[in-house]
């Protein structure tokens, strides 16, 4: 393995310092239970944190509350300049979050930099600054019944958003919410997964740098208790989370008793569908180094392989040079392809999944064999194969670097196989026919579908799920509707 020069990244080990929270205009010890915080490639405690008390997760829903009708009343122009400001603090801020991300997520660097900072910063951030300025008045103009009168529909902000982010993209997920949160004049309560609250944290140094006005983003941090008190607050308008669909369920209950919005980002169980007519030479490195990157921890992971029978037998042959391209380890080395899991308890999960396919049938088509690093929780990619459909590991999100393939026979057959899952975050089409990749996306139930690869995701496309996957969009216009209220104003003439 090449390791990155040392002079390549010189803060590499930085972690960042703060754990206080940031309620209103004030950084706050916080009072609640403590907890370690650890790099999972290399098993260290590398923070000791501590949480939000009730009172403060009311604290700091009390200060955003304060500060919306301030934040509401700016013009869209202003409230953009605040948003570009901060995109610039975050921007001279790369080289420590960069570190932070690497070394509690395990990310490898090569993922992370663009993927994690460069795209969540210059992309996402920047597009929603500029979105802050777009006037979406509708004039509907005369309806003459009963009387003649004019109406306009005008979008105003919901108020309080509370912004839960999983684990796997700290700094981005959160991007994805409180940007369009902030552009539409909401505040926010930002709380990001305790097993990753160290980005986070050091955000809440980069809010006051950026001088955004006290109260418009808190953070708090903490478990499931204080998300459960955040969701249900009777102080707050809207539930921004991303995380998985069984939490996502629970965060809808929460929020139900004040009948507050939610807006959810949840698990998915992605097909990669490969049609027949495919030169799977040209695709199928490039399909393996994907849906194993970030060590398959992507929501939009596209992890069930769908290949028609008479290019089935060509493509296995084609990926085994994918496995051979496939470096676990280090997150450090420019190399490293595959990080670690975040735990102990989700590798074993992963794990489970491999061990348990044999009792469905299952048979480890390809795999990585090398030996794994003595420290880190890591898992060697495998690709599954010869399950029925309805095995555990057809169905269920895995979230590590474990795929399955199925074959298929003619076209139906793969858009059933493809739509045969609780989940519809994304999906991919391989087909050489534009317009038969065409018919098939549009058959496909699913937030994003892809056509030959696709590209990444883009700050003016929506994202988000169909069924399990979750509930509104993000992104683009469509996320920044999650955040508006929609108001007739009709008057007569
Ligand atoms: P998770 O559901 O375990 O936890 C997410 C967050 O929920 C954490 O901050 C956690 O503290 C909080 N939480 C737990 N119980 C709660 C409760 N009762 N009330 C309120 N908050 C509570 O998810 P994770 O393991 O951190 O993340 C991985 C999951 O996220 C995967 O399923 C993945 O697919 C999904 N994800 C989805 C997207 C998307 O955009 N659709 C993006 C990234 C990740």
């Amino acid at each position: 393995m090449t390791a990155a020069p040392e002079t390549e990244f010189p803060l590499k080990d930085w972690v960042p310092e703060t754990r206080t929270l940031l309620i209103g205009d004030r950084e706050v010890e916080p009072a609640g239970e403590t907890w370690d915080v650890y790099n999972p490639a290399t098993e260290e405690v590398i923070a000791t944190v501590g949480g939000a008390s009730t009172d403060q997760v009311d604290a700091a829903v009390a200060a955003a509350r304060a500060a919306f009708p301030a934040w509401s009343a700016l013009s869209g122009e202003e409230r953009s300049r605040h948003i570009h400001r901060f995109a610039d603090v975050l921007e001279k801020a790369a080289d420590r979050l960069l570190p932070s991300i690497v070394n509690e997520v395990g990310t490898p660097v090569s993922l992370a930099e663009y993927l994690q900072v460069k795209m969540a910063v210059d992309e996402h951030l920047r597009w929603a600054a500029e979105a802050a300025k777009t006037d979406r008045t509708v004039h509907l103009g005369e309806y003459d019944k009963p009387v003649p009168t004019m109406s306009d529909v005008v979008y105003e902000p919901v108020g309080v958003v509370a912004a839960i982010t999983g684990y796997n993209y700290p700094l981005n997920l959160a991007i994805f919410k409180f940007g369009a949160a902030l552009a539409a004049g909401c505040t926010v309560v930002l709380l990001p997964s305790p097993r990753t609250p160290l980005t986070t944290l050091f955000l809440g140094d980069l809010i006051r740098e950026a001088g955004l006005p006290p109260g418009v983003m808190n953070v708090v941090i903490g478990g499931a208790d204080v998300g459960q008190r955040l969701s249900s607050h009777p102080g707050v308008d809207r539930v921004s989370f991303t995380g998985s669909d069984g939490v996502g369920a629970k965060i809808m209950e929460q929020a139900a008793a004040n009948l507050a919005g939610v807006t959810l980002e949840l698990g998915g169980k992605s097909p990669n569908i490969v049609l027949p007519g495919v030169d799977v030479q040209k695709i199928a490195v490039e399909m393996h180094l994907r849906w194993s990157r970030n060590g398959g921890q992507g929501c939009a992971a596209l992890a069930r392989l769908l290949v028609h029978d008479s290019v089935y037998d060509e493509f296995l042959e084609a990926g085994a040079s994918a496995f051979d391209q496939m470096v676990v380890g280090d997150p450090w080395d420019r190399a490293t392809n595959i990080g670690p899991m975040i735990r102990p308890d989700h590798q074993n999960r992963v794990q489970g999944f491999i061990d348990g396919a044999a009792a469905e049938g299952g048979k480890k088509l390809l795999e990585v064999t090398k030996p794994l690093p003595e420290k880190g929780w890591f898992v060697n990619p495998v690709l599954l194969g010869n399950l029925p459909p309805n095995a555990r590991a057809v169905q269920e999100e895995i979230f590590g670097p474990v795929a399955v393939i199925l074959p298929f026979k003619d076209t139906e057959e793969a858009i059933r196989l493809a739509n045969d899952t609780p989940f519809g975050l994304a999906a991919n089409v391989w087909c050489d026919d534009p317009v038969e990749a065409r018919r098939v996306a549009e058959k496909i139930r699913a937030g994003t579908v892809w056509i030959n690869g696709g590209g990444a995701m883009r700050p003016d496309a929506p994202f988000g799920g169909y069924g399990r996957s979750g509930v509104g969009r993000e992104l683009g216009e469509w996320g920044m509707r999650e955040y508006l209220e929609v108001k007739h104003i009709q008057w007569r003439i």
